[in-house]
C-alpha cells in the first residue's frame, strides 16, 4: 500500500478540484486506457485499475474527505489491509455507456463481445427428433439415425483457404477483428469499438479461398449415426450423444447431439410412468364362474385365474408387468388390467332359451341379493308366456 500513487495524482487534478473537472480528467484517461481499447496491454490494465480506484473513492464525497484526511490508510482496515480496493456496489455503467456506447453489447464489464475469440470452444448442440413405438421405449432398442453434419474441411483444416495458401491478417483491423471509429460527442471525440466489417470479426482475410469448402472451412456431409435407446424412456425425454453436434472452433470438442425420442401410441397399451394400463374382455359366464383367461401384456400373453363373481370394471395389478426403470432394468412398473364383462349379442334361439332358463333359475336369488324390484315384472312377463 506503501507505493500506492496519490489519487489526484493518478488523475491529474488539483486537490480543489471539482466534481466536474475529476469526471472529465476519468473519462478522458478511461478512453486512454481501457483494456477493451488495449486488448491484452498488461501495463494499460494497471493503469485502467488504477484510475478507476482513483475516480471510485474521489467521485464520492464521502469517501473523498476520509481520503483527504486519512490517505489510503482510510481504506487499508478491511481484511487485515491486504486487500484490494472493494469496487463491488460501485457503479461505472453511466461513464462508460457515453464513452463505448453500445458497441460493447452491454456496457462496461461485458467482455463477451470477444467470445469469438481464440481459446478452444466446443461447437453447437444438435437437436434430432427420432419415432419408436411403445414396446422399444419399453425394452430399449437401437436406431440409425442419418443426419448432415459438418466436418472441418481435410484440404483447408478448417482456415478456409485454398491450400497453399494461408490466411492472411485482415488489413483494415490488423487481426483484432474490431475496428475503431472515431465519433463526435459532447464530450468532444470519442472513440468506438465495431467488429471489422471487412473481415466480419475473425480478424482474417481469404484471398483465395478453399475450392473444396468455398472459404467456409466446413464440408457437409450426411451420416448415419447408431442410436441405442435405453429401455424405460418415455414420450419427449432425450438421449445424449456426446461429441455428434456441430465442429468445435480452435481444437474445441464437437458439441453433443440431443435426440428426443417420441413414442407412437399402442393400441392396446397406455402408459403412465412405470406402470402400463389395459382393458381386457371376459365372457358373462367367465365372470360368474370365474376360470382361467389370457392377457396381453408387454411381455407377451400371460394367464390369468379370474374369479367367481368378478364385476364388470373390475381393476386387476399384474405386479412386476410394467415398464422397467431407466435405471435399473430389473425394477418394473405394474401392469393394471380393467376386467370388463361382454354382454353378449347376436344370440342363437338355443342360447337364448337356456339364458331364459338361467333367468328363471336365478331371478329370485338375484332379486333378493340386489334388492331389485325390477325382475319381478320382467319374471311376470315371462310366466304369462309360457
Ligand atoms: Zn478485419
Ligand atoms: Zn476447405
Amino acid at each position: 500500500m506503501a507505493d500506492k500513487r496519490d489519487y489526484y495524482e493518478v488523475l491529474g487534478v488539483q486537490k480543489n478540484a471539482t466534481d466536474d473537472e475529476l469526471k472529465k480528467a476519468f473519462r478522458g484517461l478511461a478512453k486512454k486506457y481501457h483494456p477493451d481499447i488495449n486488448p491484452g496491454d498488461k501495463e494499460a490494465e494497471e493503469k485502467f485499475k488504477e484510475i478507476q480506484e482513483a475516480y471510485a473513492v474521489l467521485s464520492d464525497p464521502q469517501k473523498r474527505s476520509q481520503y483527504d484526511q486519512f490517505g489510503h490508510a482510510a481504506f487499508d482496515s478491511g481484511a487485515g489491509g491486504a486487500g484490494g480496493f472493494d469496487f463491488s456496489g460501485m457503479d461505472f455503467s453511466d461513464i462508460f455507456g457515453d464513452i463505448f456506447g453500445d458497441l460493447f453489447g452491454g456496457g462496461f464489464g461485458g467482455r463477451g463481445y470477444r467470445s469469438g475469440g481464440s481459446g478452444p470452444m466446443k461447437g453447437q448442440n444438435l437437436r434430432a427428433v427420432i419415432k419408436i413405438t411403445f414396446l422399444e421405449a419399453a425394452f430399449g432398442c437401437e436406431k440409425e439415425l442419418e443426419l448432415t453434419l459438418k466436418d472441418e474441411c481435410t484440404q483447408c483444416h478448417g482456415t478456409g483457404a485454398k491450400p497453399g495458401t494461408q490466411p492472411q491478417t485482415c488489413t483494415r483491423c490488423g487481426g483484432k477483428g474490431k475496428v475503431m471509429f472515431a465519433q463526435q460527442s459532447l464530450f468532444g471525440t470519442v472513440q468506438n469499438v465495431q467488429s471489422c466489417p471487412d473481415c466480419r470479426g475473425t480478424g482474417k482475410m481469404i484471398k483465395e479461398k478453399c475450392p473444396v469448402c468455398s472459404g467456409t472451412g466446413y464440408t457437409s456431409s450426411k451420416k448415419k449415426i447408431a442410436v441405442t435407446i435405453p429401455g424405460g424412456i418415455d414420450d419427449g425425454q432425450s438421449v445424449r450423444i456426446r461429441e455428434k453436434g456441430e465442429p468445435g472452433f480452435n481444437g474445441g470438442p464437437r458439441g453433443d447431439l440431443l435426440v428426443e425420442v417420441h413414442v407412437q401410441p399402442h393400441p392396446i397399451f397406455q402408459r403412465d410412468g412405470m406402470d402400463v394400463y389395459s382393458t381386457a374382455p371376459i365372457s358373462y359366464a367367465q365372470a360368474a364362474l370365474g376360470g382361467a383367461i389370457r392377457i396381453n401384456t408387454i411381455d407377451g400373453e400371460v394367464e390369468y385365474e379370474v374369479k367367481a363373481g368378478t364385476q364388470t370394471d373390475t381393476r386387476i395389478r399384474l405386479r412386476g408387468k410394467g415398464i422397467p426403470s431407466l435405471r435399473n432394468k430389473n425394477s418394473r412398473g405394474d401392469h393394471y388390467v380393467n376386467l370388463v364383462v361382454q354382454v353378449p349379442t347376436g344370440l342363437n334361439s338355443q342360447a337364448k332359451d337356456l339364458l331364459r332358463q338361467f333367468d328363471a333359475l336365478t331371478g329370485d336369488s338375484l332379486t333378493k341379493q340386489n334388492g331389485a324390484a325390477g325382475n319381478n315384472k320382467k319374471r311376470s312377463f315371462w310366466d304369462k308366456n309360457k
